[in-house]
């Protein structure tokens, strides 16, 4: 057998059990013991730099420098206590990975270990090496990192790691985390102001996300010989298994001991760092997990998603497992996403999208629910473009749940709600009517509370005190959909806001104004609303009936991001400025060419390299007997059969490469990134992929399995 597949699968045949110990028995002793924490502070801090740091966390103000002394001084010597040696600010620029640059606390020059207030609060790491999308080289060649109190420190493999936003030195944001708290400061001002139409004691509205993270494992002796797993992250090529996902006996089933392993370590690991995990299970497809943690403040779940996935993947590593976070690793088998669950809550400890048993707080409810439907009827575009990556267009709009059609699912109960509440447009309410009584709003609680309505198809569904934006790719760095959620959110509550003050100021009962707005925007969004099956071809049709978009494709899907009134809306809720919008634009353009063109070269490099020259090895074997027969005087038809189908993929795989090899040649030529992007979609992927991988996968079930060079998708998909 072809060396390099045999020793893999040999070694994976010798993998011993890694058992892992739980610190204790008892989770709250260990929870958060990596975290510089409240806990930690209290301790640590005076009380006056402790009131001063709490505030800061709450309120998102300025840290002075003595305070900025202080929390670093008792950081440091928590961190020393726990053997940690390094410190770093800890980024999320626009690659989607998380960033780091490591510092010693050791200074050599006084011979002790130091580490003061400004190396808390402010870095500059070399930042030449991260996408700005002509930022930086428009205006000032470096960036910084600031400390983000609100998200708290924690200690990584030995390091103390700092969350920080980035920013270049005139100020424009260059990753994902410094929108993304705009954003939640646009929602909560949005937010607040409507709730004050409820109950005046609130003050302020958070958003908060459980991310579900779904995920492929397979062992790493088995990845490491798969060129297009290593260079691309999902396989370029590699025939269906007999054995698919088609009888689904996967799904729920028992885990893998050496995945369960693998888990109970990354989940203690993630406690530790206070990640609250919380449910796992095996997925639709072989080899496919999915873990989701406890929701949080976005802010936080955010960190604390970008950090689970490090985790995984570092602890994965000592498990002899390769965790695969791309949207579609293997052709065949469903594809992975992470399900954003997002709501609003209240200081007063109110879930917005919890329907209650009081009337009046049904309106609120009803509020809240109806604008997040308008917000993703009036920016479905936008919305669309913020899942948009190379990774997640082999998922939406690829025959698997959810497609590119951005719609919303409500579940029976509220869809009549809704419905009766439109229908009853005319209704007459006059002063000293019961209205909630008169319109159903009273029952929507207990109707709901029995509500098991799912629908795994629909990108964005409401679940029970919820909504659930499942379009999200699983390698995604979130805070990109959810910025945009939340100030398309803030943005239709603000107009709520104002309409409803327009018709009490045309003399309209407060309440009465509030339905007439609702009565109207649910009349304005209902074209979104669909509670059929996502993926059928029938909702396509449906759906272009209905006028809504179906972009399949990202540097398509990106266009939007250019629109005036985008640029307007992220000005108006200062959440980006039109260069830091523009730059965005260029940056995800950039990326999705990168991503092509290296898919494009491994399955050039693969083929040429490796299958074309196994199958000519094998065709030779063929030619032997087929001479042999024939010498005997035996019928060699057969043999001269496949010998010629093999010479029939091998030059269309010839073919197809040079000609793909030639787009690309061309393509690199256009200035225009957009046109050059389109252009890798269209002209390179669109137009060779599927058939070179059609040649390969045929010349994978004729040749001798001996001779196959990679690993195949049984063995790598089919963990013990
Ligand atoms: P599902 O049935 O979709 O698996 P779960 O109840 O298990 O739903 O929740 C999935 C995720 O949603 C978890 O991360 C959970 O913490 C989160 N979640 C639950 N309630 C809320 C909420 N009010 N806001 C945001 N996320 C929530
Ligand atoms: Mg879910």
């Amino acid at each position: 057998m072809a060396t390099l597949r045999h020793n893999a699968l040999m070694m994976v045949q010798s993998r011993e059990r890694i058992r892992v110990e739980s610190p204790s028995l008892r989770i709250s002793d260990y929870f958060e013991s990596n975290v510089f924490g409240s806990k930690e502070m209290k301790a640590s801090l005076s009380p006056a730099v402790y009131k001063k740091v709490s505030s800061a966390i709450q309120k998102g103000e300025k840290i002075d420098s003595t305070t900025a002394d202080e929390v670093a001084s008792a950081v440091k010597s928590w961190a020393l206590g726990k053997g940690v040696t390094h410190y770093t600010h800890w980024f999320q620029p626009l690659t989607g990975a998380t960033a780091e640059k490591h510092d010693t606390f050791f200074d050599a020059q006084s011979g002790i270990e130091k580490f003061k207030g400004t190396a808390l609060v402010q870095q500059e790491p070399d930042a030449s090496s991260f996408p700005s999308g002509g930022i930086r080289t428009t205006f000032e060649a470096r960036g910084y990192t600031a400390w983000d109190p609100s998200s708290p420190i924690f200690i990584f493999d030995k390091t103390l790691c700092i969350p920080t936003i980035f920013v270049s030195y005139t100020g424009e944001a260059l990753d994902y985390k410094a929108p993304l708290m705009k954003s939640v400061e646009a929602v909560n001002n949005a937010a607040v102001a409507v709730c004050q139409l409820f109950d005046r004691n609130v003050k302020k509205v958070t958003p908060s996300l459980g991310v579900e993270q779904e995920y492929f494992v397979i062992d790493r002796a088995l990845y490491a010989t798969r060129p297009d797993l290593v260079m691309a992250g999902r396989s370029v090529y590699g025939h269906n298994p007999a054995r698919g996902q088609q009888l689904d006996d996967h799904y729920f089933g028992s885990i893998p001991t050496r995945v369960r392993d693998f888990m109970k370590d990354f989940e203690i690991e993630a406690l530790k760092l206070g990640i609250p995990v919380s449910t796992r299970h095996n997925e639709v497809a072989p080899g496919q997990f999915e873990v989701a943690p406890l929701f949080e403040e976005i802010n936080k779940a955010t960190d604390h998603n970008q950090l689970l996935m490090d985790l995984m993947d570092k602890i994965g590593e000592k498990h002899n497992l390769k965790v695969l976070f791309h949207e579609k690793p293997f052709a065949g088998l469903n594809g992975s996403g992470k399900h954003n669950n997002w709501s609003l809550i209240t200081d007063t400890g109110v879930n917005l999208f919890q329907p209650s048993n009081s009337a009046r707080e049904n309106l609120q409810f009803l509020c809240f629910l109806v604008a997040t439907i308008k917000a993703v009827y009036d920016h479905a575009d936008l919305l669309r473009a913020s899942i948009a990556s190379a990774g997640n267009d082999f998922r939406l709009g690829a025959n698997e749940a959810p497609p590119a059609i951005i719609s919303v699912f409500l579940g029976s109960t509220l869809t009549s709600v809704l419905d009766e509440l439109e229908k009853n447009g005319n209704l007459k309410i006059e002063k000293g009517d019961n209205m909630y009584m008169k319109l159903g709003i009273s029952k929507i609680p207990e109707i709901i509370l029995d509500n098991t309505d799912r629908n795994r198809t629909s990108p964005f569904a409401f679940t029970g005190n919820k909504f659930e934006f499942r379009a999200v790719g699983s390698s995604a760095n979130v805070a990109g959909p959810m910025t945009v959620l939340n100030v398309i959110v803030a943005e239709v509550l603000k107009d709520l806001l104002k309409e409803v003050e327009k018709e009490m100021t045309a003399g309209k009962e407060k309440k009465i104004a509030i339905v007439n707005v609702l009565r109207k925007y649910i009349k304005d969004s209902k074209k979104v609303r669909f509670e059929g099956d996502g993926y059928s071809e029938a909702w396509e049709k449906e759906a272009e009936k209905r006028g809504l978009a179906n972009l399949k494709r990202t540097p398509f899907a990106l266009d939007i991001l250019r629109d005036k009134k985008v640029a307007e809306l992220f000005q108006k809720h200062k959440v980006l400025t039109d260069v830091e919008l523009h730059a965005r634009h260029e940056i995800l353009l950039e990326n999705y060419i990168m991503k092509v063109q290296i898919e494009s070269r491994v399955m050039g490099d693969l083929a040429l390299n490796h299958i074309i020259p196994t199958a000519i090895t094998y065709q030779n074997k063929l030619i032997d007997n087929a001479n042999g027969l024939k010498g005997l005087g035996l019928d060699n038809s057969a043999a001269i059969t496949t010998i010629k189908e093999i010479s029939t993929h091998i030059e269309s795989l010839k073919t197809n490469i040079g000609k793909m090899i030639d787009a690309r040649r061309s393509l690199n030529k256009v200035e225009d990134i957009t046109k050059r992007a389109k252009g890798y979609s269209s002209d390179v992927k669109e137009a060779y992929f599927d058939q070179i991988r059609y040649a390969v996968d045929k010349l994978e079930l004729l040749v001798d399995d001996e001779y196959w060079p990679l690993v195949k998708y049984r063995e790598m998909l089919f963990l013990k």
